[in-house]
């Protein structure tokens, strides 16, 4: 990241040029990990995906507001992604899993996991629950086992995807440590809702597949 100063050789020309610049942060150990180096590699492409094209001569306007909260979030995420390397803990999983649960909640689309989408039923103590990507949020088993067509996670990833999405909304992106997944498939039911969502398709992020 730098920070970079701006000058204009005429006050009436659209070309800006750097006048001055300098390093504020450097990744120094990513860079030394091929599987860290691919999961920055996404995460640019993701930002790259959901930003608009800046236009430096408008006055701040409410993309320019999204774009400083998707900023935000890509910034958190790189330098988690550093420290993770860095404490030799890095798991490419979790560390996809925490940045898009970030990224849902800034965007305001995060699922909805305290009650059922269906009919209004606590979520915490049900037995079994489910992602159901079409309806934003997670809904229960009597609700959810006559759903045939619908875009589904399976039960048990459904649980699992429910407790880790709770952790990651709950703590500070800094705070977070690497998540335990019992099942690693659940980081693709997650990248499915955050495509319904945005949509997006696989295809379209070259550097998915050198991820997961
Ligand atoms: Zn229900």
């Amino acid at each position: 990241m730098l920070r970079v100063e701006l000058g204009r050789s005429k006050s009436t020309s659209d070309l800006y040029r750097a006048k001055e610049w300098s390093p504020i942060w450097i990744h120094e150990k990513i860079r030394f990990d091929y599987k860290a180096f691919c999961t920055m590699c996404l995460m640019l492409e993701i930002i790259d995906h959901m930003s608009t094209d800046d236009d430096l001569h408008d006055d701040l306007t409410s993309s320019e507001d999204s774009m400083i909260g998707l900023f935000r979030v890509l910034s958190n995420g790189l330098v988690h992604l550093e420290a993770r390397v860095s404490a030799k803990s890095f798991d490419r999983y979790s560390e996809l899993i925490i940045y898009l649960g970030k990224l849902l909640i800034e965007q305001g689309v995060f699922p909805e996991r305290s009650t059922c989408v269906f009919c209004d039923q606590e979520l915490k103590n049900a037995s079994l629950i489910y992602l159901v990507t079409d309806h934003g949020g997670f809904g229960c088993s009597e609700c959810v086992g006559h759903l045939e067509d619908a875009l589904l996670s399976s039960a048990q990833e459904g649980r699992e995807l429910w407790e880790i999405l709770g952790v990651v909304a709950n703590e500070k992106y800094q705070n977070l440590v690497e998540l335990k997944l019992e099942h690693t498939e659940i980081t693709k039911t997650l990248l499915s809702y955050f495509f319904y969502q945005f949509h997006m398709e696989p295809k379209q992020l070259k550097g998915l597949s050198s991820v997961i």
